[in-house]
């Protein structure tokens, strides 16, 4: 839309309830330039959004990168929720940023510290273009049977009740990237990605183009997280309502918080879990055992949804550096044409790599995210179109 577009320089922008994470990017040839946090907003010296994005403009200014810099073509911001209403990076008015704020309900820990990033970089910045991607975008793809929940429709779609999906930008990066460690194209390629980090989901995609995925309404649905439950029968929430004498945001803090592998055996954090593991800690096992069931039971359903898969993918932070993670969830699967090689999967490395044996008929890969260079690239490519 902006023909006149100089530089190749985008600045990417995540804005935390508590924290700001920045990239400089250079489209050129896609190199980083600087990168960095902002944490701990709202407690100290960095008393809002506002603060934390001029010690961004500071930052980079220091190192001769400012905001001002010519060579800066855009700015593009991650947005966790676009509701039905957002399904492509979209150029940043007014009007839509009223749209975003207008799915706060939607996302309430998420889309306000987003807005406000959108609106802070904006009085900083007026002239240049800003671009918000959402990471429910990739999934508007799925098909009304995967988006539906089996509930009464009008009230359903009076709140907007569906399936979104999120980490949208790590599962379109991941799809396309494994195709191009297969050295096929993306269209001819169906993959079940598995982003599994803090927050963890699975995606079901075909020819890249996503047909389901785990997360729904918000990032709860699905697998088990390190502290968000994932699945569970709706009705225990009545049950710990009504025995439990719980309120809904006890309750709220309960799933999201203390769920998940925190709430399984006191660790979030996988490294931690496996060395108490190596201790034979019954509660760690049970958090790691609980952990890989449900995941498994996702790549079951995801290979009967596609019907062929060509690549499994394992991204993200536990999903790229546990591999006592991907054995286990790969375990005993030959007869679904799955089997990881042990040696391939010892092996660490920054790079895609496939993990499978030779006579594996799904290509099991290890494909690093990079949920940055996503936002930048789809921001470049909309401002420089
Ligand atoms: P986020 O969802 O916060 O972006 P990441 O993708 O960075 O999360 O993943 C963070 C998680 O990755 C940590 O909580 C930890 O469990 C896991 N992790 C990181 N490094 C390792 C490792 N070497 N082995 C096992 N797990 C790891």
């Amino acid at each position: 839309m902006n023909g006149s577009v100089n530089g190749s320089r985008v600045l990417v922008l995540n804005s935390g309830s508590s924290s700001v994470k920045y990239q400089l990017l250079d489209m050129a040839d896609g190199s980083r330039l600087a990168s960095g946090i902002v944490e701990r907003i709202g407690e100290g010296p960095v008393a809002d959004h506002s603060a934390a994005l001029k010690q961004v403009a500071e930052e980079l200014a220091a190192r001769g990168l400012g905001l001002d810099s010519p060579e800066l073509a855009a700015v593009g911001h991650r947005v966790v929720h676009g509701g039905t209403r957002f399904t492509e990076p979209t150029l940043i008015t007014d009007e839509v940023v009223e749209e975003i704020e207008k799915l706060v309900p939607l996302a309430p820990l998420h889309n306000p510290a987003n807005v406000t990033g959108i609106k802070v970089a904006r009085a900083l910045r007026p002239d240049l273009p800003q671009v918000a991607v959402f990471d429910t975008a990739f999934h508007a793809t799925m098909p009304e049977e995967a988006a539906r929940y089996a509930i009464e429709r009008e009230t359903a779609d009076r709140y907007g009740v569906r399936r979104y999906g999120f980490h949208g930008t790590s599962h379109a990066y991941v799809s396309r990237a494994t195709a191009a460690l297969l050295g096929r194209d993306v269209s001819e390629v169906n993959t079940i990605v598995l982003h599994l980090g803090n927050g963890a989901s699975a995606s079901a995609v075909r020819g890249g183009v996503c047909v389901d995925t785990s997360m729904g309404l918000t990032p709860l649905e699905g697998l088990v997280m390190g502290t968000r439950s994932g699945d569970l029968d709706p009705a225990a929430i009545f049950h710990l309502a009504r025995v439990g004498g719980m309120s809904i945001d006890e309750i709220d803090t309960l799933l999201n918080k203390r769920s998940g592998l925190l709430g399984l055996c006191g660790d979030n954090d996988m490294r931690e879990i496996g060395r108490r593991m190596g201790e034979s800690d019954p509660a760690a096992q049970l958090a790691f055992d609980v952990y890989i069931h449900r995941l498994r039971k996702y790549v079951g359903a995801y290979t009967a949804v596609l019907g062929r898969v060509d690549a499994i993918a394992f991204t993200a932070g536990v999903g790229e550096n546990s591999a006592a993670v991907r054995e286990a969830a790969m375990r005993g699967l030959p007869a679904f044409g799955i089997e990881v090689d042990a040696v391939r999967n010892a092996v660490r490395g920054a790079s895609a790599r496939l993990i499978s044996t030779e006579a594996s008929r799904v290509a099991v890969a290890v494909v690093p995210t990079d949920e940055e260079l996503e936002i930048a690239s789809q921001t470049f490519e909309l401002v420089a179109a």
